[in-house]
């Protein structure tokens, strides 16, 4: 079976080694050695001064979000991984939907002044499949309004915008490091922010709210561990070689794939891309569930990511019309990509979808 990811694993040795330290040392948790070195590495691999690794990619979010109190309405787009909208509405916040661009697939800033009320309080975009949010406009927005900009940079991990880690824009930048991601700490993920105030209270929030008997305001348990630790630790050197990897699968599917019948987002200028992710979008749904069956028959599963658009999430009530967001989440596929995908299997499933085209 070729699936849409495979997880990335190190050198067992390695990671062993790691082990063993830990074993030694007989501490797992609470910012641990393992967890301080694997935060001083991401911040210099990243090139940002203020980060936290905490304990998955969702949580990180939630956090942004408890330093907004009291709730009100955040700016978010539809056309992301669900987490973005769950962590909204499970701060009791309240979602405001806003359309996509059509090009890129990330927020359209045109349309965001009309969705400001007097009570938004923060916009929340995602840098989606690692392209680049339009930064500057939402910065521009962000400013004239007063509100906070959160970005949802799952997907963001080791693109470059402008010569600067895409992850280094907004208030706060977060990122996932789960198994599926680029780079992975089997769970985990960081938030990145642009102050030591606010990176002091989010090293605070994810433990609990309290340093010693000295405590704060209301955390949450944000931590991660140092067996999650070790397996960042083993992974972060190899970033540059999996995103080099990943880019030779996508160049070949750039080159066999028949572009007459298909589309794909049109990546932002000044962007260094991470290839983290191959979508494609087909003339129409039918065309889709049509190449997906096809591509099924041969054991090969691509996986329909974004589907639904996330107006449309049946727990929500009188949610924002998206047409954009709508459209291309009925009919973007991605495919299969991973690291160590070997090039014949990418060509014979771009030789699938064309035969279905
Ligand atoms: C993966 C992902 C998340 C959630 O990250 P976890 O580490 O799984 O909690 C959030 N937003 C987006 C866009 C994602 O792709």
């Amino acid at each position: 079976m070729i699936n849409v990811t495979k997880t990335y694993l190190p050198d067992f040795d390695e990671y062993v080694s790691y082990l063993k330290r830990i074993w030694d040392n007989a501490y797992l948790t609470n910012n641990g050695p393992l967890a301080q070195e694997l935060e001083q590495k991401l911040k210099e691999y990243l090139g940002v001064e203020y980060l936290s690794f905490c304990g998955n990619g969702t949580i990180v979010l939630q956090m942004a979000l408890k330093l907004l109190e009291p709730a009100g309405e955040i700016i978010t787009t539809p056309f992301s991984y669900v987490a973005t909208t769950n962590v909204i509405v499970w701060e009791n916040f309240k979602p405001v939907f806003v359309d996509i661009d059509p090009a890129t697939y990330c927020i359209n800033p045109n349309l965001i002044e009309a969705a400001i009320t007097e009570h938004t309080r923060a916009i929340m975009a995602t840098h989606v499949y690692g392209n680049a949010c339009d930064v500057e406009a939402i910065e521009q927005i962000a400013k004239k309004h007063n509100l906070v900009v959160i970005y949802d940079g799952a997907h963001a991990f080791g693109a470059n915008y402008l010569g600067k880690s895409l992850l280094s824009y907004g208030d706060f930048s977060t990122c996932s490091f789960h198994a599926t991601k680029l780079f992975h700490t089997v769970e985990g993920g960081a938030i990145i922010t642009n102050t030591p105030e606010r990176d002091e209270k989010m090293h605070l929030m994810r433990a609990f709210g309290h340093r010693g008997d000295d405590y704060f305001f209301v955390g949450v348990n944000g931590k991660n561990s140092e067996v999650h630790a070790a397996m960042g630790l083993c992974n972060i050197p190899l970033v540059p070689q999996l995103i080099e990897a990943r880019k030779a699968v996508c160049d070949l599917y750039t080159e066999f794939l028949d572009w007459t019948h298909l589309a794909t987002p049109q990546w932002a200028q000044g962007l260094e891309r991470n290839y983290s992710y191959y979508p494609v979008v087909f003339e129409s749904e039918a065309k889709l569930l049509q190449v997906k069956d096809a591509l099924g028959q041969h054991g090969i599963v691509p996986r329909r990511y974004f589907y639904p658009s996330l107006n449309k999430l049946p727990f929500l009530v009188n949610a924002e019309a998206c047409p954009v967001s709508e459209d291309i989440a009925l009919r973007v596929l991605c495919l299969p990509l991973h690291a160590e995908l070997p090039h014949e299997d990418v060509r014979r499933i771009s030789a699938l979808i064309n035969q279905h085209l």
